[in-house]
């Protein structure tokens, strides 16, 4: 029988524990480097000034009600959506072979599509991860109950891509595995494939009948481009793969808590494509039914609007140009700062990774070091988040760092 008393302790999520214990954190300088979340240059949390146009809009329009969503959500959501990650030119969108349902962000999203391939996919197949990835993959796959396992994917010498690792491990999984990659500006290490690399892992996912499961949480971050950094995915689009893609809105938003968030699937071109996609989305609506009934409004609100509207586009545009520029100006600062200290070890990592985030490469020991006595606050695995440095603490780090290192 059931006994409350039974159920043990979980551990603590280590980001939302560090990011308690950094509030709780008196000190005058402390730093935050945790969550991934945006920053402005005075560390206070940015609404982008495209969004607080749309919300403006929004609040003016007497049309609106809190009415439910569809249970597939706001179609001029996630149709804008769809277009953004696929290209606006998609052959698979022109031949209405994609699907698409609107999720709770993208944790929704990877959710929504672990669980349909729980259900769908043939041959209890394994889902495989690069080494290290998105801590929430491995709970959210195992909760569906699809087995883990991973492919390398940082190199520790070169602090960049171990793509021979990848390659091999890519190339031993058994046929029609899960692949998970991610679309741009990996989490947490800030190394993505080059193009050319991508080809290759095309080539092989081909060979072996792979499945790739596309998580992409930070278009426009990596390079500020939208198109640029949805390259990947529109290039396994046209090789013919069937393939599912998770999509956030809560960096390139700035939506965090609204959970603004699409789940795409994508059917091989073919006579019955058409119907296989009707299939599919009933499927899905299904499911979404039994998890959520239907998405939260407010957030496909604002981003459907900006994103069916041109001049609010072109805006949110410079907004994310606004985040990736400040975030790269950033990295050069924190490289030259350690390079000109004669920190030890080297540093053209921290501009070689893009996005969010930079795996610096110290040592858990270091990590706890620069919390106890520098008040800086960072995951365990030496990632820092870009976004938390600024012109007024950037110093004051470099200088912490470079200490822990001698
Ligand atoms: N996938 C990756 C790789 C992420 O880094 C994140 C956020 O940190 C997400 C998905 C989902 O985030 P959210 O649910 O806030 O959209």
């Amino acid at each position: 029988s059931f006994s409350a008393d039974a159920v043990p302790q979980a551990p603590e999520d280590p980001l939302f524990g560090l990011m308690a214990a950094y509030r709780a954190d008196n000190f005058d300088k402390k730093v935050d480097l945790g969550i991934g979340a945006y920053r402005d240059n005075d560390a206070k949390p940015w609404i982008l000034p495209v969004v607080k146009k749309a919300e403006e809009i929004l609040r003016k329009d007497p049309a609106l009600n809190h009415e439910y969503l569809p249970i597939a959500g706001l179609a001029t959501f996630t149709s804008a959506a769809a277009k953004l990650i696929l290209g606006a030119d998609s052959p698979a969108i022109a031949e209405k072979r994609t699907c698409s349902v609107q999720t709770i962000s993208g944790t929704g999203a990877v959710h929504l599509g672990a669980l349909f391939l729980a259900k769908f996919y043939p041959g209890q197949p394994k889902v495989y991860f690069s080494s290290p990835t998105w801590a929430n993959h491995n709970q959210i796959f195992s909760n569906v109950s699809i087995p883990i396992a991973t492919y390398p994917y940082f190199s520790k010498s070169t602090k960049g891509l171990d793509f021979a690792g990848m390659k091999k491990a890519i190339s031993d999984a058994p046929d029609h595995s899960i692949i998970l990659l991610h679309a741009c500006a990996h989490n947490p290490t800030g190394v993505d494939p080059t193009r050319e690399q991508w080809k290759e892992l095309a080539v092989l996912l081909k060979q072996k009948s792979h499945f790739p499961f596309f998580d992409c949480a930070y278009q426009g971050f990596a390079s500020g481009d939208l198109a640029k950094d949805a390259w990947a995915v529109r290039y396994f689009v046209e090789q013919g793969f069937e393939l599912c893609i998770a999509q956030s809105f809560a960096k390139n938003f700035g939506l965090y808590g609204e959970r603004a968030g699409c789940f795409h699937f994508v059917t091989g071109a073919g006579t019955d494509a058409q119907k296989t996609i009707g299939r599919i989305a009933s499927q899905l609506a299904i499911l979404q039914r039994s998890e959520i009934s239907n998405p939260p409004a407010y957030g496909a609100r604002i981003a459907g609007l900006i994103l069916n509207d041109e001049t609010l586009f072109k805006e949110w545009e410079e907004d994310l140009r606004t985040m990736a520029g400040r975030i790269i100006t950033m990295r050069k600062a924190l490289k030259a700062k350690l390079e000109e200290m004669g920190t030890p070890g080297t540093w053209n990592h921290i501009t070689d990774q893009i996005g969010m985030f930079s795996f610096t490469g110290l040592s858990e020991k270091q990590v706890l070091e620069l919390r106890n006595v520098a008040h800086v606050y960072m995951a365990k695995n030496g990632r820092i988040s870009m976004a938390g440095l600024n012109t007024h603490n950037i110093d004051y780090f470099a200088k912490a760092v470079d200490k822990v290192v001698r």
